[in-house]
Formats: structure tokens, sequence, C-alpha cells
């Protein structure tokens, strides 16, 4: 089932926790809402359960407005950081539990009820532990619980709350993989909500990032991370650094010297070069690269970080290059880029 979400506002006492959000959500995609904390991921994610009430603004599961119907109505499934299972009760009841709370009308038999919740825990590959009690599992253990619960009532759309944000960063790229696994096994309509960038783009099919209550850009990992719709989503989605540019008729100048770039179509002004560490290689020749001191040299795993001290500025920039490459401590240095964004500097003073 798709959901359309249709210019919603969100106030809290005022406050404007959303602003002018749209968003298609396809029917059996992953999509993952990605922003720093406060953003209103959260909030978002508790309109499309019914958890929450809009101010205004509409949102449609297919072509039924949505927007009053209460939790069960919308039969969603939901998983949160902490969702507490209730810890007097076995695995199995745990999973069984949305199930046995329906009205009498809909609600499966007892055996029926027990065949299912063996059959999830199956799915979460954990069978066999329908007799355990939650503190008797670990806490990978027990989110793929919660989600098995979640399942029981066979939702329209399944929405997760940083799910693994509380298990150590092993189990949760473990959880990660399986869940996507897991996904392409039963189609469900998803939505996982994230900080992490690294979990949203190797998970999504698509990436909602936000900030400030709104939708910065929509995309796949691709999309977001080779043509970042703004400052703020190139600097949230990797390393980074910003250079402090002019522009001038097409071209663009470091200080009073043109940098060795094709023409932009940016007006002219003050503009900020963004660029990623590893977007950048040595320059043999220092006219139309950067040039600079090295102020630091570090070594990494795979790589050496190199900080570049350019002329006279209080900029820096990171650079990331082959560890092979051996730099001298005060040394000059001139790098050029092989990618980069170009963006106004009104632009980036919004995002900042
Ligand atoms: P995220 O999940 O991205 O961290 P939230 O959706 O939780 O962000 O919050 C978005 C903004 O709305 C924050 O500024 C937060 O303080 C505010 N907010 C969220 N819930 C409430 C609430 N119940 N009452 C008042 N303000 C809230
Ligand atoms: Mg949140």
């Amino acid at each position: 089932m798709d959901i359309s979400i249709e210019n919603i506002r969100k106030e809290f006492e005022r406050f404007p926790a959303l602003h002018d959000v749209s968003l298609d959500i396809r029917s059996g995609e992953l999509i993952a809402l990605l922003g720093p904390s406060g953003s209103g991921k959260t909030t978002l994610l508790r309109l499309i359960a019914g958890l929450e009430f809009l101010t205004s603004g509409r949102i449609l599961f297919g072509n039924e407005d949505a927007s009053h119907k209460s939790v069960q109505e919308r039969n969603v499934g939901f998983v949160f950081q902490h969702y507490a299972l209730f810890k007097h009760m076995t695995v199995a009841d745990n999973v069984g539990f949305g199930l046995r709370v329906r009205p009498r009308s809909q609600r499966p038999s007892r055996a029926e009820i027990r065949r299912r919740a063996e059959e999830l825990l199956e799915l979460v590959q954990l069978p066999g532990l329908g007799k355990r009690f939650p503190a008797q599992l670990s806490g990978g253990q027990r989110q793929r619980v919660a989600l098995a619960r979640a399942l029981a009532i066979e939702p329209r759309v399944l929405l997760l709350d940083e799910p693994f944000g509380a298990l150590d960063a092993k189990v949760r790229r473990e959880l990660r993989r399986w869940l996507r696994e897991l996904h392409e096994r039963t189609g469900h309509t998803t939505v996982f909500v994230t900080h992490d960038q690294e979990e949203a783009m190797e998970l999504a099919d698509r990436v909602v990032v936000m900030s400030n209550g709104k939708i910065e850009q929509v995309g796949s990992a691709d999309d977001i991370y080779d043509a970042p719709a703004s400052p703020f989503v190139f600097s949230f989605i990797g390393a980074s650094n910003a250079l402090r540019v002019h522009v001038e008729a097409g071209r663009v100048y470091l200080d009073d010297r043109p940098l060795e770039l094709p023409r932009t179509n940016l007006p002219d002004g003050p503009a900020r070069l963004y660029l990623r560490p590893h977007d950048l290689e040595v320059s043999r020749d220092e006219a139309g690269s950067i040039p600079g001191v090295i102020s630091a040299v570090r070594r990494t795993s795979g790589a050496r970080l190199i900080e570049l001290e350019i002329g006279g500025r209080r900029d820096r920039l990171e650079i990331e290059l082959p560890a092979e490459q051996s730099h001298r401590l005060n040394g000059r240095l001139a790098v050029r880029p092989r990618k980069w964004q170009l963006y106004r500097d009104d632009e980036c003073r919004l995002a900042s």
C-alpha cells in the first residue's frame, strides 16, 4: 500500500516540529528517515502511526484519508529503540500480544496464535525460543522479538524508530543486513528512522534526509552521495570540507587565483566549494589548484590524512591520500578536486 504525506505541519505549542513535509512512500519499499537529533524523524513516524495528530495537511493510506484514524484502524506495526518487551510474558506471548488483544470477532484461536508466534519466531531466526523470557535474551535477540511482535498483526506498514540504536556497533551491522534480507523476503512497506548515515545508505531503497523539521532531499544512496541537494546534505552524509571561494563570470576564484574548474552557472559573489577528503588528489602544479602548507599528518588503517593550511586563511582542508604516499609536516602541497559541489554562500549559512 502506498502512503502519501501531503504538506503536513506539526506544531507542539506553536513550535513547528515539522513543516511543509510531503513524501510518497511506495508499496513494498524500505525508506529511511535520516537526520540529526531533533530534525523531526520521530514526529513524522508517530504521525504516520497515528500516535500524534497533524496540525495541518493529510496522510493517505492508499486512497483513503487516514489523517484522523486511530492507530488500530491504521493497522501499523512498530518497533522503537527501547521497545520494552513485556518482562513477565514469554517470548511467544509477547509475539502474540497484538492478536490476543483484538476484539473477539477478529481474534484468532489460541492454537492459531501459538502457531503464528512460532512461525514468526522462525522468520526472525529465533526458532524454539518461545518459552524463554525477555531477560534470557541478548539485546539483538530482543529487538528481533519486537520485530516479530510488530509483524504478528500483519501490519500495512512497518515503522521502525532507531530499532538498533541501543545495540553495539557489531550487532547493529549484523542486524542491518539481516533486516535488509528479511525485507527482501517479506516485502513489507517499511519506514526506518536513523541518525546514522551509513545505516540509512546501506539499508534503504530511498533515503529521506531531514533537518529542522523539513525534508532536504529524497533519493537513492547514490543520489544523496553524488548529488547532494544542499550543503547540509553534503556535510551530513560524510566527511567534508567547505572552502570559501568567489565566483566571477562563471569562474571560481580562491582569493585572487582562478581554480581550474569547469565554468559554473552560479551568480557572481561569494560561494563555497564543498570537498570530500578522499576526492582530493595531489597536483604537481600550483596554478589552478589549491596550494597550502601541511599542518598535520595522521595515519589511519587504509590511508594518510593530511591537514592543509591554505595560505594565511582560517580554512583548513582535510585530505585523504593513499598510505603509500608520504608527506612532510610543514611541507608545501597543492591539491585539486576530482569531485566537488559548489553552493552559494547564503545557502551555506542557512544550512549551518
Ligand atoms: P528526532 O526524532 O529527529 O530526534 P523529534 O521528532 O523527536 O526529532 O523532535 C523534533 C522536534 O520536536 C524537537 O525540537 C523536539 O524537541 C520537538 N518535540 C518532539 N516531541 C515533542 C513534544 N511532545 N512536545 C514538545 N516538543 C516536542
Ligand atoms: Mg527520534
